[in-house]
């Protein structure tokens, strides 16, 4: 079982789908897969999505799909539907939209459904759950119908929970179950383009609810990106990972290197790290790889040009240390604070291929080192 998990790891899609497949039928090796991989790394997002019937979920989470792919980040879905059977086919909604993420191997997708066994089903959801994030997944999403204390358990184990609402259903929000009210980090107001939106939001208030609400149209996309920023903040501020209150986090270390294929030998092969993805980043003209090493990541960077910024890296000091990536709360403002006091800010911020806005600071002004600040939650 060490194999399985060490291929699971490396990200390897077949084993993950082998092991999946176990999980889903209870079979004992899906426990002993589970147990060498010792547990949940914590390096994917798990986000929870739930709501009653009808309140468009699955058109949502096929729309934070492609926003998720379109910034490159890779993604696990786990769709869950206790009420209904596996013949049944038909998953929570129009699974047909699903089908075409099937192609693209930055997506993995299981569907699971059976009648009658959802305590079994919170199990398998997590056993899921721990599978894509030890391969290395940035985001998984489980979504499940909100109907029951059966969907209450099998959301969590999200690091946060979107529960999804439309205007109209049942008058008023003492209609909808509580329970599925409480577990919310983030209420989505989804359908929000038609009348009674505004009311929904009023009542929601006035019932005492006050998690964050976000305003959605999943059928044009609308709002998914302040829904995923807004996400990203609830893990945040929810994880007692020691991080530092409203402070700076190392969000990851780049190393420069010739080959990155070579030095996947040595971080994936040897070392055991899972590759979380690759890209080339035009604007830099490099090709990158990262690798999840806990919350943190390890950044491979290869020059696409020898007359690229990390080419002449390279040229001038050999493979090594590039740079090192802090988070920070507020960009402008630390850039502001930091250009008061003198330091050398290269630039102002940009976007980077991922979607995420970030800086740099010259290396005579931090003790020797290139410093890379990244926008937190904006990943
Ligand atoms: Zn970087």
């Amino acid at each position: 079982m060490q194999d399985w998990a060490r291929r699971i790891r490396e990200g390897d899609s077949r084993a993950l789908a082998r092991a999946a497949t176990w999980v889903e039928d209870g079979d004992p090796r899906a426990a002993r897969v589970l147990d060498s991989l010792g547990g949940r790394p914590g390096h994917s997002l798990v986000i929870g999505v739930t709501g009653p019937p009808g309140a468009g979920k699955s058109t949502l989470v096929d729309r934070m799909a492609r926003e998720l792919r379109a910034r490159g980040r890779t993604l696990g879905i786990v769709a869950v539907d206790p009420s209904s059977s596996v013949s049944g086919g038909a998953i929570l909604g129009d699974r047909i939209r699903m089908q075409a993420h099937h192609s693209d191997p930055g997506i993995f997708i299981r569907s699971m459904a059976s009648r009658g066994a959802s305590g079994g089903l919170a199990r398998k959801t997590a056993g899921l759950v721990a599978l894509l994030d030890a391969s290395g997944k940035d985001v998984v999403i489980v979504e499940t119908v909100g109907v029951g204390q059966a969907e209450i358990e099998i959301v969590k184990v999200a690091d946060a929970v979107a529960v999804v609402l439309v205007p109209g259903m049942g008058d008023d929000v003492q209609a909808i179950k509580a329970g599925i009210l409480e577990i919310a980090d983030v209420f989505v107001i989804n359908k929000a383009d038609h009348p009674g939106a505004d009311r929904l939001e009023v009542e929601m208030e006035a019932a005492g609810w006050s998690a964050p609400v976000v305003r959605t149209v999943a059928t044009e996309g609308t709002g998914v990106d302040e829904l995923l920023a807004t996400l990203e903040k609830v893990r945040r501020t929810a994880r007692p990972r020691g991080e530092p209150e409203g402070g700076c986090r190392i969000d990851h270390l780049g190393i420069a290197v010739r080959s990155i294929e070579a030095a996947l030998r040595f971080y994936r092969d040897q070392l055991g790290l899972p590759l979380g993805g690759r890209e080339t980043v035009e604007q830099e003209r490099v090709r990158v790889a990262m690798l999840p090493a806990g919350q943190p990541r390890i950044e491979l960077l290869e020059p696409a040009e020898p007359d690229s910024p990390v080419g002449r890296f390279l040229e001038k000091r050999g493979e090594g240390l590039h740079h090192v990536a802090l988070t920070v709360p507020d960009l402008e403002a630390a850039v502001a604070r930091l250009r008061a006091a003198g330091a050398r800010v290269l630039d102002e911020p940009r976007r980077g291929a991922g979607g995420h806005r970030y800086v740099f600071v010259h290396p005579s002004s931090t003790g020797g080192v290139l410093l890379e600040l990244i926008q937190e939650g904006n990943e």
